[in-house]
């Protein structure tokens, strides 16, 4: 299906001079399994280096090029390093110092008598000037001379900067030319260079225009699938639903709905009232009421005389969910079955017999309910709740290939900011629970020096024992995913001596069985303290869980400390957040600290979240997990996806069935994106 002239670039990366089975799992780390993948490795920095003579005309702190001869080894005794003293053309003397295994090496890097060139950073060491672990030792000028501005990649373990670079020279080189798929205008006027031209540049430098294009052309790919998937949506032809309100009059709620809910469940039933199926993204904090809205969507199926399915990401939410439904349903009359992975035999069979003849109006479950052997007699409404992860949108908006379509209702709890609502969920439409049911206790925050941990300790030692539960919450970001496991680790440890077999660990390299196990001990109120990563699942409900203390919280997103946080304050008791933070802070950190003591509104956090990021990152930082792109950072969303949506909508405009030149060319952005369900879409028609 793939065009053949993109072929080169899905290439897999053993096909690359260099790469063995050993380097496969570093690669696969970093996502570096094609081709292609290594053309947009961006560098996260440059390091500039300047050539000099000799070691006058450098200070100290530089990175230099130079021309050394060493004079002498001099290995020590004990842990200390191994130091090659070596000269300059005017007879000044520097050490090289190497530390552990790199000693070796060095030796025979760097003999006696023997002229190289070395690049790396100037230190001063007491009295005499070094260089510790040099990047570079070469007896030949060129190469080094040659490329002063040298990238800087994002590595994982058993990679080095060197064996990275010649992996990416190989692949930018094996890169086609491809016909432009920007609007030649804003080409110009951006100044922005070709495809092909860009990804080289962005490896030589700080080319703004470069990465910018770049960034754009994915926002492009993005925005256009979206479009795609809406226009072939409107196409579908679903199940008018109108709801007479018979079930929903019978539905005993312990509370009048709030006026947002009201509002929510007013625009659902004109969607679904609709023969086109409904694309609708229900978007509202933790604890704002999402499951009655659910709820009443799937009544209102009901009335119409056809079923709902609520799909939920984990096996512990559809049990949650499906009692919870039950509770409040329970005197509408409405059959409601819980279907997961792990009913088999019978009880299974009586399910799936019930979706079938139609006995069955409501079905709960994870994505089981959706395999080949589930036929349902006349499903017309699809729930998703979804995981805080991106993509699920667009996944959803797949769901709607069948004869007759589903109306499709997705939720998710987390705030995000307008810019990303549209990159993640694009064409949907979008209610949004902006209003908090009443009586919910604010939860006090605090942040706490991490000095003051023993203290912390002791707090949990009360609460715990005043039978209430609590959450200890560790970092753990992509590049340092070793420290931070072997971090979490130590800590559960550490606190299980404290408070015994009550302590349980979660994290992300858990088995599924085991961290489910985990789980549901502690929301069976069996395990006390619950140390998480932060896979802590989003909608798990203990309400007796009114503590949370979260370490190193100076380096979570607000979002994802806004997250986290509504985990506590489920239930009437007061509920507090510590939030411990390290001995030094940047003034942006302490800022969103403060803001987390500040407020409870998960919107305006995401949007000071995205401020407060946006201006201070270095170029280039990736933002992985918190957006769908790759390429793009999230100062280039802000400023780009105004302009790609736009000119995606210009071209659905004029050329909807991509058939002209540009949309050729658009055609081959979407596979190179790997949005090509967008494109398998308007095969479809
Ligand atoms: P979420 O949006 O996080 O899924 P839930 O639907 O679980 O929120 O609701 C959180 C809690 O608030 C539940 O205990 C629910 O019964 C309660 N609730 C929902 N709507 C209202 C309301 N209008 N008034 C009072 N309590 C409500
Ligand atoms: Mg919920």
């Amino acid at each position: 299906m793939r065009p053949e002239r993109l072929n080169p670039l899905f290439v897999a990366a053993d096909s690359l001079k260099g790469v063995g089975p050993g380097l496969a799992r570093p690669l696969e780390k970093l996502g570096l399994t094609r081709v292609k993948d290594f053309a947009y490795h961006l560098p996260d920095r440059f390091v500039e280096r300047r050539a000099v003579a000799n070691l006058d005309e450098a200070s100290v702190g530089e990175n230099i090029v130079i021309a050394l001869t060493p004079i002498e080894h001099r290995s020590s005794s004990g842990r200390g390093p191994f130091r090659v003293l070596a000269q300059d053309a005017i007879g000044n003397v520097c050490a090289i110092s190497y530390f552990g295994r790199a000693s070796y090496s060095a030796k025979k890097l760097l003999p006696v008598g023997e002229p190289r060139w070395v690049a790396g950073r100037l230190e001063q060491y007491g009295q005499m000037l070094q260089m510790v672990h040099p990047d570079h030792v070469e007896a030949d000028s060129a190469g080094l001379l040659g490329q002063l501005v040298e990238p800087v990649y994002p590595l994982s373990e058993g990679l080095t900067q060197g064996r990275l670079g010649t992996l990416i020279e190989q692949a930018l080189a094996a890169m086609p030319e491809l016909p432009e798929w920007i609007e030649p205008g804003l080409l110009a006027k951006m100044q922005w260079p070709t495809w092909r031209d860009a990804l080289a540049l962005g490896h030589r430098g700080l080319h703004a225009a470069a990465r910018d294009r770049l960034a754009y052309d994915e926002l492009l790919a993005n925005s256009l699938a979206l479009m795609l998937v809406r226009q072939s949506n409107r196409k579908q032809s679903g199940t008018p639903l109108n709801g007479d309100g018979s079930r929903r009059a019978r539905l005993n709620l312990p509370f009048p709905l709030t006026g947002a809910q009201k509002r929510a469940i007013a625009e659902i039933e004109g969607d679904m009232a609709q023969s086109a199926p409904m694309l609708r993204l229900l978007q509202g904090d933790v604890g704002s009421g999402k499951t009655v809205v659910a709820l009443s969507a799937m009544l209102i199926a009901v009335e119409g005389g056809a079923q709902a399915a609520l799909l939920a990401p984990t096996e512990i939410l559809a049990r949650q969910h499906h009692e919870t439904l039950k509770r409040l349903a329970a005197g509408t009359g409405v059959e409601i079955a819980l279907l997961t992975g792990r009913d088999k035999g019978r009880a299974r069979e009586a399910i799936l017999m019930g979706l079938l003849d139609g006995s069955i109006d409501m079905v709960v479950g994870t994505h089981a309910i959706f395999q080949d052997a589930v036929t349902y007699k006349n499903l017309a409404l699809v729930v998703i709740d979804e995981q805080h992860r991106f993509g699920v949108g667009q996944r959803l908006m797949l769901a709607q290939k069948g004869r007759r379509t589903p109306h499709c209702l997705a939720m998710t709890a987390t705030p995000i900011p307008r810019t990303l609502t549209l990159a993640q969920y694009g064409e949907m439409d979008v209610s949004k629970l902006d209003e908090m049911p009443p009586g919910r206790q604010p939860i006090d925050t605090r942040v706490v020096a991490v000095e003051r941990q023993e203290d912390v300790i002791a707090a949990i030692g009360r609460h715990l024992e005043s039978g209430q539960q609590a959450y200890w919450v560790c970092p753990m970001v992509r590049e340092q995913e070793n420290e931070d496991l072997a971090a979490a680790e130590a800590r559960h440890a550490e606190l299980q001596m404290r408070f015994g077999d009550a302590v349980v660990l979660v994290h992300g390299q858990l088995r599924p069985e085991i961290k489910d196990a985990a789980m549901e001990r502690f929301a069976r109120g069996e395990a006390k303290l619950l140390v998480a990563t932060t896979v802590i699942e989003v909608g798990v409900d203990v309400p007796n869980a009114t503590l949370m203390v979260i370490e190193q919280a100076e380096r979570f997103g607000l979002a994802q400390l806004h997250q986290l946080r509504g985990r506590v304050g489920r239930g009437s008791g007061k509920s507090t957040c510590l939030l411990l933070r390290g001995a030094s802070l940047s003034e942006t950190a302490r800022q969103r600290l403060a803001l987390m003591r500040e407020t409870q509104d998960g919107f305006r956090l995401a949007e000071e979240d995205l401020q407060l990021r946006g201006g201070g990152e270095l170029l280039g930082t990736r933002q992985s997990g918190d957006t769908p792109f790759r390429v793009a950072s999230l100062e280039q969303i802000q400023k780009l996806l105004p302009l790609a949506h736009d000119d995606a909508r210009l071209l659905m405009e004029r050329d909807g069935g991509l058939t002209g030149e540009r949309g050729e060319a658009a055609r081959l952005l979407l596979y190179l994106f790997e949005r090509d369900w967008g494109v398998q879409l308007l095969r479809g028609g």
